[in-house]
């Protein structure tokens, strides 16, 4: 599916410069490193706490490295020689995964805080941080009929507990490295991103890869309904991974981004009971809807207001959710045949 990309980007790179990508055993990280990969570059190192073999992808000619990067000493050996390094490595999941582990979530502030030191100390030219839509604050956001949120909503500060916290305070890390040290750093928040390649069961899935097994799962029990957590009411936008990745790439390398917190997320709002409704539709069922009020359903409302990226880069992520949708649940169908015919799938451990 063919996504509309911010314009040419001038990334001031060598094919020969070193790219070092965190957590690219995960879903974005895996698909930045394909997408570098695509473009021609030459020397990339990935780097994971998860053994190789566990990789959501893994692409010919790229380093991998399995290391965990909350130790500063595996943080300065992934960093080696790097021009450009990108963090996504972090201890995280959906609202199931966020609200019940909330020390994992925290914890992961060691990586970032090791790692910007070792990317700075090594030389590299620029930093990327992958922030949250959980860093703002969720006073903002207790009403399903949401005010887009820009980036100055983040203060004052009452981040989601545990995961947006970690967010707010490793973006203030990379801002204070530029102000502080003169090192280029670059912030995106992210809003609830999914597509292929990313977990889709085990508890740490988000709803569009929740609600595509659920749907795919009532299809073949013969049991035609559906558990939605909360009242299905609560709003979100969610993001292609094809947009995402074109707006990392465009905001690591524009000058007018440095140190500067970005929204990258879609503007199309839907409810859960909305999305429900477009998976069903891809499945051509319609199932009876049961809800569980005491699951983890997080705010009430939240949205991407996309001003300022549409302002900087003249770009915003566009792919309709439910085009999106259809090649996730098409993707999501065929892990489940592979996982029934015995064959290796995209595997998650807690
Ligand atoms: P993911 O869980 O698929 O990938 C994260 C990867 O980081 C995993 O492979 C994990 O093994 C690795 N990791 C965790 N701890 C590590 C450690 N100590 N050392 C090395 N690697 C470690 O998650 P994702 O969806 O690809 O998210 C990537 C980044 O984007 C994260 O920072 C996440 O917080 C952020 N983000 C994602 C979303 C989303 O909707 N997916 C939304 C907002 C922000």
């Amino acid at each position: 599916m063919a996504v509309a990309h911010p314009g040419p980007v001038d990334r001031d790179l060598g094919l020969d410069d070193l790219i070092v990508i965190a957590g690219a055993g995960g879903f974005i990280a895996g698909a930045l490193v394909r997408h570098f990969s695509d473009l021609g570059f030459r020397r990339i190192r990935a780097v994971d706490r998860k053994p190789v073999g566990e990789w959501y992808q893994r692409v010919p000619g790229v380093e991998c490295l399995c290391l965990d990067l909350r130790e500063q000493a595996n943080a300065v050996r992934a960093v080696e020689d790097a021009t450009e390094v990108y963090n996504l490595a972090a201890d995280m999941g959906g609202m199931g995964f966020i609200e019940r582990f909330r020390v994992e979530c925290l914890r992961s502030v060691l990586i970032n805080t090791h790692l910007i030191d070792a990317a700075w100390q090594a030389g590299a030219r620029r930093y990327f941080y992958s922030s949250s839509a959980c860093a703002y604050n969720t006073d903002l956001q207790q009403d399903a009929d949401v005010t887009a949120l820009k980036e100055s909503d983040a203060y004052p500060a009452m981040a989601e507990r545990g995961y947006g916290w970690e967010k707010l305070i490793s973006e203030m890390f990379c801002q204070e490295y530029t102000a502080e040290r003169g090192f280029e750093t670059h912030i995106a928040r992210f809003h609830n991103v999914y597509g292929p390649f990313g977990t889709w069961f085990g508890g740490r899935e988000k709803a569009p890869a929740a609600m595509s097994r659920k749907v795919l799962e009532a299809v073949e029990s013969g049991d035609l309904s559906i558990e939605i957590w909360g009242d299905g009411s609560q709003t979100r936008s969610f993001c292609y991974i094809d947009d995402c990745i074109a707006g990392i790439d465009a905001i690591m390398h524009c000058p007018k981004l440095i140190a500067t917190p970005i929204n990258l997320g879609s503007s199309e709002l839907v409810s859960i009971n909305e999305l429900v409704s477009i998976v069903e539709e891809i499945a051509g069922v319609t199932l009876d809807r049961r809800y569980d009020l005491d699951a983890p359903k997080g705010v009430a409302g939240r949205n991407s207001d996309n001003t300022f990226i549409r302002q900087v880069l003249g770009w915003e992520p566009s792919t309709p959710l439910r085009d999106g949708m259809r090649v996730t649940y098409d993707w999501i169908a065929s892990q489940m045949a592979d996982r029934k015919a015995g064959k290796r799938i995209v595997e998650e451990r807690w």
